[in-house]
Formats: C-alpha cells, sequence, structure tokens
C-alpha cells in the first residue's frame, strides 16, 4: 500500500497551473512584484478586508513583522514554546529574549491567564500562535495588551480560513503571519504574508522584503531580501480558487476521525470553540493513559507504512541553545509539556480518504481483523 504522509500539498491540476504561468514566459518577469504578486496580494486583501504583504516564506514574514515594531534590542517577548522552532527562532534573530507561557490543555494555545505574571519591565510584546488553527484567548490578550502597553503579533501560520466570531482570525492584533509553505493548508510552494489594518505600514515591509529599495535612486533602510516570486504566486493564485474544495474534503476527513475517536478511553481530541469556523488543518491527538503510549501508537503506524508527526515536540524552550542563553521556567509549563510529551498529529489532508481514516484509527484503537502490521 502506498505511504500516506502527515500531510500533501494541496496542489492544481498541471494544466491549470501551466496556463497561469504562461504569461510570465511571454513577459519575462519572474520577480520583483510582478502580476501574479500583485493580483495575489489584492485577492488576499479582498478576502481579509485587512492589508497584505507578502513574503517568500513565512519565517521571513514572521521577522519582518517583528523588525517593523523597532523594540529596542534585549526587549522581552512572551510566547508559547508549544509551536514550530520559526516562532521562536524569529524573535531571537531579531535580538529579543523569548519569555515562554505556558498553554491552555483544552486547545494548547497560550494560556492568557498566566501572561500577567510574565510581565517585567523589559516585556515590549506578545506573540501568541493560532497552534493548529486553534484560536487564541483574543480578547484577553488584547485587554493584557492595551493594559501594558505591549504589541501582539500572532503567529498564524496555520490559520488560513479560520474565523473567529464571522472575522478572519487575522484580523487581532498588531499584525498576523501567515505561512504558505507546502505543508500548510493554502500553498505558494513557498510563501507567506503579513496580515495588518494600517496601511501606513505597509512601505515599512516593503522596504524590509526589497533591500529598502524607496525607488531607483533611493536607499531609505537597510533591509533584505524576501520577495514572494512569481510562479510562487502563480501558484497562490491557482489553489486560492481550490481552497473551498478541498476544506469541504478536509472538514469530512476530520469528522471521520472525531466519529471513530471522541470518547475513546486515553484519547483526547483538541476542544472546538463555537464561536470559531475551523480550517480543518491538523488533527493532534492526545494520548494520556492510552492502552498504548504516544510513541507505541507512532510505532505502530509507522509499520504500516502511516506517518504521524510530533508536532510540536519536542517544545521550543528545549532546545538546547536556547537553554544555554534564556531563562526558563519549567515550573509554569506543565501543560505545555504534558502536550508535548503526548501529542502526535494524524495524516490529514484533501486527498486523504475515509478509508484510510478508518484504516488508521482501526490500528491505533487496535480493531485489527486482518492485514495489518502489529
Ligand atoms: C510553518 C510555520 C512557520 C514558518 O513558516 P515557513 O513558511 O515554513 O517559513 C512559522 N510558525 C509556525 C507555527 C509554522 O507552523
Amino acid at each position: 500500500m502506498d505511504k500516506i504522509y502527515v500531510t500533501r500539498p494541496s496542489v492544481p491540476d498541471l494544466q491549470e497551473y501551466i496556463d497561469e504561468i504562461r504569461s510570465c514566459w511571454d513577459s519575462k518577469w519572474f520577480s520583483n512584484m510582478g502580476e501574479k504578486h500583485q493580483l495575489l496580494e489584492k485577492k488576499l486583501k479582498e478576502l481579509f478586508g485587512l492589508e497584505v504583504t507578502l513574503f517568500s516564506n513565512g519565517h521571513l514574514a514572521l521577522e519582518a513583522a517583528i523588525e517593523e515594531m523597532d523594540l529596542p534590542a534585549g526587549s522581552e517577548v512572551i510566547t508559547t514554546p508549544f509551536t514550530f522552532a520559526s516562532t521562536t527562532n524569529a524573535i531571537i534573530r531579531k535580538n529579543l529574549v523569548p519569555v515562554f507561557c505556558d498553554i491552555r490543555s483544552d486547545d494548547f494555545t497560550i494560556d492568557a491567564s498566566k501572561i500577567e505574571k510574565l510581565i517585567t519591565p523589559k516585556t515590549r510584546a506578545i506573540i501568541p500562535v493560532h497552534v493548529y488553527g486553534n484560536v487564541c484567548d483574543v480578547e484577553e490578550i488584547e485587554s493584557i495588551a492595551r493594559k501594558h502597553d505591549l504589541k501582539v503579533i500572532y503567529d498564524a501560520a496555520h490559520a488560513f480560513g479560520v474565523n473567529y466570531k464571522t472575522q478572519p482570525v487575522v484580523k487581532f492584533g498588531y499584525a498576523s503571519v501567515m505561512s504558505f509553505h507546502a505543508t500548510k493548508v493554502f500553498n505558494t510552494i513557498e510563501g507567506g504574508a503579513v496580515f495588518y489594518s494600517d496601511n501606513n505600514r505597509s512601505r515599512n515591509y516593503d522596504l524590509i522584503k526589497n533591500h529598502g529599495i524607496s525607488d531607483e535612486e533611493n536607499i531609505d533602510y537597510p533591509g533584505g531580501n524576501s520577495k514572494l516570486n512569481e510562479l510562487s504566486a502563480a501558484m497562490g493564485l491557482c489553489n486560492l480558487r481550490h481552497f473551498d474544495e478541498n476544506l469541504v474534503k478536509r472538514k469530512e476527513l476530520f469528522e471521520e476521525y472525531k466519529r471513530r475517536l471522541a470518547g475513546v478511553e486515553g484519547i483526547i481530541l483538541p476542544s472546538e470553540n463555537k464561536e470559531t469556523e475551523s480550517n480543518y488543518s491538523y488533527f493532534p491527538v492526545v494520548f494520556d493513559s492510552f492502552k498504548l503510549s504516544r510513541d507505541e501508537v507512532k510505532e505502530v503506524l509507522s509499520k504500516n507504512n502511516i506517518e504521524a508527526r510530533k508536532y510540536f515536540y519536542p517544545l521550543t524552550c528545549d532546545s538546547s541553545y536556547i537553554r544555554e542563553k534564556y531563562d526558563v521556567c519549567d515550573d509554569d509549563l506543565s501543560v505545555a509539556r504534558f502536550v508535548a510529551e503526548r501529542v502526535l498529529t494524524l495524516p490529514l489532508y484533501a486527498e486523504l480518504t475515509k478509508d484510510d481514516v478508518n484504516r488508521i484509527c482501526d490500528i491505533i484503537l487496535g480493531d485489527i481483523s486482518e492485514g495489518f502490521n502489529v
């Protein structure tokens, strides 16, 4: 049987993509905010009702969003360790100090009730993550930020298509950052974007991503290069057309997983927020006193050619380059540690079938009649 991966990129038919990029060959324009870049930015602006600046990937979009705040070096940023390395690395690479806050046990986002006690005179910002597309406690975070004059940047890398109280979730915070990496629900192969409401900031982000170039004769900022190229933007234009149909497919698979796994002893599924419209991007499962440990489940799936991933283990604060340089208050990270040690993300992508989901669940639950490797 073919290997089942934890995720696979959604892509258009090859012909659709070829048709989309033909004009690039005609114009010989492959980068520098060409036609495809402009059109994708415009479409995303319309879709989200926000300002959008595209970047070559999500990580550099996050670095740009941090850089644009222009905080003093050494400022502290309260963030979550239950995320992809990129979130923490971006903070460090912009010369700021990550301060790790615990997460909630029901949806794995930052525990807002534990933020205030981490605030010091050096704190300037909060960078929470809408992890797996689960929406952070945006109201509480906003009220803490206002009270202490902090800026909030959401790492919304997983949150394309997620709405909260009928609004795109990227409307919250000073800025939100998405990743359009091939493994994310909407992809431009590599790509990312910063979403924000104040159009005066567009210039800042453009300078950061394009060498600080204001015009032909003026360089006004020590910018770098993190522009999205035309072939990636064209991929985005194609994938945007199919996002909704893929969402329907992922929802069906998500529901099938739930039907099989909800209520099983030892299996905890993240709670669903009634105010949230999900993008069904990931299916994380916490195995706590299940008959198999998380690692054993991963192993038995792997023997059956099915790849599940320990998203997110280890916690980002446990890497040695962080431990050596920053204070990590382990006592206060008990929920994050509990989840990281037990969570496994199961395969979920539009091309997966319901039969695949059932086979995966059969293996996990041990309803193995024939043909499985144990
Ligand atoms: C994918 C991801 C990023 C980085 O995005 P890239 O486009 O891969 O650079 C940042 N944060 C989180 C939580 C992610 O999952």
